[in-house]
């Protein structure tokens, strides 16, 4: 037909596919990926062509992304049916960068042979040159959707050149072909291909098949109006991105355009499968751009406490923004986790105002991170405690308090919050420690776990009002001595005898004998130097492990 011209790369593009083409780069499957979103940005373009009533080739051709595999000739298809290209399109698209962020990123992939780095190579507008780390030679059949343009072969080893030739008509759209290195025919199997498109582009607006079958039928829901989403499509949402079997506990949905663009779905599962025994689990929300994941189990998008929180968050913001940060340290995941946090802190709050019952579902199965919350993440600490809860000697049978409601109930000349630790009710409530706050009618908390006094402690006070354990021995509180019926106390001589025969008789098992002046009706109680004794116990345990 006619003549096949050959093209040089532009400096910038034969440096980059010098580093792709030679990469140790591991996630190669990537390449798909980014081949799959230009099909579907290809198709976008169409749509938008389509409904603004443009003269288009080819107008009925259905908007689907088709894959197929060659195991025999160690060949991936990638074929949409989009604008396509034409001849200047080729070159300029895919020869050239024009975009200053993408030169910089090249250079800086050049200068500190970062791998993972390739990871963001979509973000800056060179997605389609990671077809190199596997295909040994890329054929890209286009036909642009102007009705008068020309079809082309545009093919390329990826070493310095292309070569660009006038076809016969082809159907609308591009057709990219891509001829796997000999180790990479992996890439040629239906299995690994199919897994890879479930993994990065399931959520991509356009139905994607493999050898015939569909593959991406879970709608993008985060991307949608709350009010157009039943419950069913949000439970088969979470059940697939959370690989669960049952119902979410919680579901939290938001879209925000500042402090930055962002899409939101999160969800809480019923369970807490830590407590299970199931290890420590991974931080479970995953980063997308645009539809397009970016980063699973992204690390930096909630706090570590929150790491039992599914779901997404996609920001179109993440282009380009990112520079030559790495998605780590980037700004950018900073504003997206304090955005994310803030939201997610003020609808647990509202849970529990609103749905008392649901959150009590919600303490029982979480309230251990968020205890690990306000112990570490100083950042929060405050939103925190609001929504931490517990057993009092006020509360009855599954009630529980909150530290704000304790401190609204508390007696006016009361200074402090009380806080004592047992294994239960009875035990607590039959022991000495109680005596004086009884006589006062002040509120004391009952904690069960070590780890409640561990944080109470490290948190130290709420609302200003100081928090302390009952088991502390210099605690400022003393008895009504009115309440005393009637019966005399050792004093002076008397009581330094006998303190001293007690210190005699406990040797070392203490290190102080003392007055006291909390007692009503029992004849002694053990108090802590260590702020309370189960903090004690906690040291003791740590001392242990050393
Ligand atoms: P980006 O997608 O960020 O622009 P890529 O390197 O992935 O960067 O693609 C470069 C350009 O090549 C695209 O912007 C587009 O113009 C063109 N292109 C790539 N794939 C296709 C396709 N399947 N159909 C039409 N144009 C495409
Ligand atoms: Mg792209």
């Amino acid at each position: 037909m006619s003549k096949t011209e050959t093209k040089e790369f532009q400096t910038e593009i034969q440096q980059l596919l010098d580093i792709v083409i030679n990469s140790l780069y591991t996630d190669k499957e990537i390449f798909l990926r980014e081949l799959v979103s230009n099909a579907s940005d290809a198709m976008e373009k169409l749509h938008f062509q389509l409904v603004s009533g443009h003269d288009i080739k080819d107008k009925d051709l259905p908007l689907e992304i088709k894959i197929t595999t060659n195991l025999n000739e160690h060949m991936l298809t990638i074929a949409d049916a989009g604008i396509g290209m034409t001849k200047e399109e080729l070159t300029e698209n895919l020869g050239t960068i024009a975009h200053s962020g993408s030169k910089a990123f090249v250079q800086n992939l050049a200068e500190t042979g970062d791998n993972k780095d390739l990871n963001l190579i979509g973000q800056f507008g060179v997605g389609f040159y990671s077809a190199f780390m596997v295909a040994e030679k890329v054929t890209i059949y286009t036909r642009s959707y102007h009705p008068e343009a020309a079809s082309y072969i545009w093919e390329s080893d990826g070493k310095g050149s292309y070569t660009v030739e006038e076809t016969e008509d082809l159907p609308r759209g591009t057709r990219i072909v891509l001829h796997l290195k000999k180790d990479q025919e992996d890439f040629a199997k239906p299995e690994t291909v199919k897994r890879i498109i479930k993994q990065y582009s399931s959520f991509v607006p356009y139905p994607v098949s493999v050898d015939g079958e569909n593959v991406n039928t879970v709608q993008a829901l985060w991307t949608k109006n709350k009010n157009e989403i039943t419950e069913e499509e949000y439970t088969e949402f979470y059940k697939f991105i959370a690989n669960a079997y049952d119902e979410p506990l919680l579901r939290l949905h938001f879209s925000s355009d500042a402090p930055i663009n962002i899409n939101t779905l999160l969800f809480v599962p019923k369970n807490n499968i830590e407590k299970l025994g199931f290890g420590r689990m991974e931080p479970s929300v995953n980063l997308y751009c645009k539809k397009v994941l970016i980063q699973a189990q992204a690390k930096d998008i909630l706090p570590e406490w929150l790491r039992f929180v599914q779901g997404v968050v996609d920001s179109e913001e993440l282009p380009l923004n990112i520079s030559r940060e790495t998605m780590q340290d980037s700004a950018l995941v900073a504003k997206l986790n304090k955005v994310v946090t803030s939201r997610l802190l003020k609808y647990l709050g509202d849970q529990a105002k609103n749905e008392p019952e649901k959150y009590k579902e919600f303490w029982k199965e979480f309230g251990i991170f968020l205890k690990e919350g306000a112990a570490n993440d100083f950042a929060h600490r405050d939103e925190i405690m609001k929504l931490l809860r517990f057993e009092s000697s006020q509360t009855e049978g599954e009630n529980l308090l909150s530290l704000s409601e304790y401190v609204e109930r508390m007696k006016e000349e009361q200074e402090a919050i009380y806080y004592v630790n047992g294994p239960s009710r009875e035990v607590i409530e039959a022991g000495p420690y109680l005596e004086v706050f009884k006589d006062k009618g002040y509120e004391v908390i009952y904690t069960r776990d070590s780890i409640d006094d561990y944080v109470l402690m490290t948190v130290g006070e709420f609302e200003g009002k100081k928090l302390i354990s009952a088991d502390q021995a210099d605690l400022n509180l003393t008895r009504d001595e009115n309440k005393v019926d009637g019966q005399e106390g050792l004093e002076g001589d008397e009581l330094e005898s006998f303190n001293e025969w007690l210190k005699e008789l406990l040797g070392t098992k203490v290190t102080e004998i003392r007055e006291s002046k909390r007692l009503i009706d029992s004849p002694a109680l053990i108090l802590s130097p260590f702020g309370s004794h189960s903090m004690q116990r906690m040291m003791q345990m740590m001392n242990r492990d050393l």
